[in-house]
């Protein structure tokens, strides 16, 4: 019989609490708890902490056995593939030495010294077969502490400079190899139980790397690449990549002519083109309207206000040293900042008069031009720029409206998400640290308040949640919009963020029933965010084919010879007169020529028109996606279309 002190508590991340024999690992823990979770445990978190689960549990832990499905276990997975991929090169190219292999967010690299030997991609399947020949073997990762004085020792046996110089920076005592097969790594770990749990393999790129960075040092053959525990996975993967290449915003943004950047008007700031011009107002005008449906009132403010405005709402102190820096003019005790954000503005329209409790909630809407300053490595296409515009609105509400104006909120972003084609989204509530309520403003009392009432609109909407505590802002809790797209990517949206720091900063006061002068709750909410990310969502989302009515050119007359322009000219104007937009090609082309490049543009009906048409006033009609239609008379054409703009 094993004695009571032999034997450790583990708590799991239920709450149940098991007995386990001192030492089990969390292999032994999974195996207790079933074969299928034994045959997926990548690494175990004990106490916090992630590690092999083959490392014996000494004392009373909690144990959480993580999986393919954890982020942390897919880069326990990713980790011990780089080992892998060295063994491979190393078997693959005598000499080979090693510099670092981490795990980052779509695979792992390696940065090699390939000695002199070349890599490139006719390569990359010979070591993609050996290392799918070597994790076959089921070799166990196999951890060793060493001795500074060992280990390189060992390093200096190989020859590989750069372990020794990682060696150099590292205490006795904290030394571990770890072993596979024939190879041995310098590492810390933590990895996988063995190789065999690694089934696909795919080397994505090389590029060179500095080693460590600097430019004076050697430059390195970095080796990207990816694995994963089972070949559909990675053909799957694989093909989400090639459609997300196709559908890359800035390559179809650029083909339909959307948007362009100039790097004369400078990085990050994109120029709008005439159709993506027409698309943005487009969606502008169908949020502008959805929101005076809504109650919002519109509101214009400029692009810059004084320094002051920002030190009063307190983005000066807490952003002004990493944004664009003021803007002098020939009076020196002037200075302006490129708008960052338009509540401060809009705090002081609240202001321009005496409110009532009777006024509110107020609800200041506007499409408000902001420029922030980003690093310019940071940049990429519309989702990250220096210049955007804000689908913004501040709603100024008493304490006791926060709910019901949530309410409304989420009811209006559900809207525009559903009528533009998003059907799967969620939310994340961002809740304040329980354990740490002093480092945020305002009083428990509103907190709460504001807690519930975003948790309660949110569940009463039928809005699939997660909770983050911890998440919220210092001035107040929030709510973020996720959509995820027909790729299955993820895409962050906007957010309605409640906010008790700016009513005091600025002073925002109104009277109540009671005569006194209380303090207003300001809501923030954006629900797409910007006009520019979004619009970069929609693109990635429909891969240009956007809906009928958002469509820059809806229709394309394609006349098959100049004989029939006459016709065709006609017929656009009778069309134009009923509010459908496109153009004639009076290009002196073929008509499969015309057909060929209306598709690539994306337009989603196509008019021929030859003899017959023109004779019996009809038009042959082409549907993007869907082929011939057939002959039809205008009026027909006009009402199918029509139908399909007003679904
Ligand atoms: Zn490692
Ligand atoms: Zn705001």
């Amino acid at each position: 019989m094993i004695a009571q002190d032999e034997q450790i508590r583990v708590t799991l991340p239920d709450g149940s609490v098991r007995q386990y024999p001192k030492g089990s690992t969390g292999l032994d823990i999974a195996t207790q708890i079933s074969e299928g979770l034994a045959r997926n445990v990548l690494a175990a978190k004990v106490n916090g902490v992630v590690q092999d689960a083959t490392r014996p549990i000494d004392e009373d832990a909690n144990v959480q056995l993580l999986t393919w499905n954890d982020s942390e276990g897919k880069a326990t997975f990713w980790h011990s593939s780089a080992h892998l991929l060295a063994e491979a090169l190393e078997a693959l190219y005598p000499g080979v030495k090693f510099g670092i292999g981490p795990a980052i967010e779509t695979g792992f690299y390696y940065d090699v010294d390939l000695n002199g030997q070349a890599f490139s991609q006719e390569d990359f399947k010979k070591v993609e077969d050996k290392m799918l020949e070597l994790a076959r073997q089921k070799q166990q990762y196999i951890r060793k502490p060493m001795s500074k004085a060992d280990a390189i020792a060992y390093f200096e046996e190989k020859g590989d400079p750069y372990k020794l110089d990682l060696l150099d920076g590292l205490a006795d005592g904290t030394i571990t190899f770890y072993s596979q097969g024939d190879f041995t790594d310098l590492c810390r770990g933590p990895h996988i139980p063995n190789t065999g749990f690694i089934k696909a393999a795919k080397i994505m790129n090389v590029a060179g790397a500095y080693w460590r960075g600097n430019e004076k040092n050697k430059q390195l053959t970095r080796i990207y690449a990816v694995t994963y525990p089972k070949q559909k996975e990675l053909d799957d993967y694989l093909y989400l990549l090639e459609e997300a290449k196709k559908r890359d915003h800035r390559k179809l943004g650029k083909e339909l002519e959307l948007f362009a950047f100039s790097e004369k008007v400078g990085q990050g700031l994109p120029l709008w083109l005439p159709k993506g011009t027409m698309l943005r107002e487009r969606l502008e005008n169908f949020l502008r309207k959805a929101q005076i449906r809504a109650g919002y009132s519109p509101v214009v403010t400029p692009h810059i206000g004084s320094k002051q405005l920002y030190v009063t709402s307190g983005h000066w102190e807490k952003y002004g040293e990493d944004s664009f820096q003021p803007i002098r003019t020939p009076d020196p005790n002037e200075e302006f900042l490129l708008k960052p954000m338009n509540c401060p503005h809009h705090c002081e329209i609240y202001k321009t008069k005496p409110r009532s409790y009777r006024d509110l909630p107020l609800r200041l809407a506007e499409f408000g031009t902001v420029y922030r300053y980003e690093q310019s490595g940071e940049l990429h296409g519309l989702t990250r720029v220096r210049g955007f515009t804000q689908d913004d609105a501040h709603i100024f509400c008493r304490p006791d409206q926060v709910k019901d104006e949530f309410m409304k909120v989420i009811d209006l972003v559900l809207y525009v998400f559903r009528s533009l084609g998003f059907t799967d989204y969620s939310a994340q509530v961002s809740l304040r640290d329980p354990e740490n309520k002093t480092k945020y403003i305002g009083s428990d009392d509103l907190w709460e308040k504001a807690e519930a009432a975003i948790i309660e609109s949110a569940a009463e909407k039928g809005l699939p949640t997660v909770t983050e505590l911890g998440e919220a802002a210092f001035y107040g809790p929030k709510l973020d919009f996720m959509v995820r797209d027909a790729l299955g990517r993820k895409w962050q949206l906007g957010t309605i963020q409640v906010d008790y720091n700016l009513p005091n900063r600025f002073e925002l006061e109104y009277i109540g029933a009671d005569n006194q002068k209380h303090r207003p709750v300001m809501i923030h909410r954006a629900p797409f965010g910007s006009m520019e990310r979004f619009i970069a969502i929609l693109i990635e989302n429909s891969a240009g084919n956007f809906p009928l009515w958002l469509s820059p050119d809806q229709i394309a007359i394609l006349p098959i010879s100049e004989k029939y322009e006459d016709y065709a000219n006609e017929l656009f104007f009778n069309l134009q007169e009923q509010d459908i937009r496109g153009f004639v090609d009076l290009r002196d082309e073929k008509i499969g020529r015309k057909i060929r490049d209306a598709e690539v543009n994306k337009v989603p009906f196509m008019l021929i028109v030859g003899e017959k048409e023109a004779a019996d006033g009809k038009v042959s009609v082409r549907r993007k996606g869907q082929g011939d239609l057939g002959s039809m008379g205008i009026d027909e054409f006009v009402q199918l279309f029509q139908a399909e703009v007003n679904v």
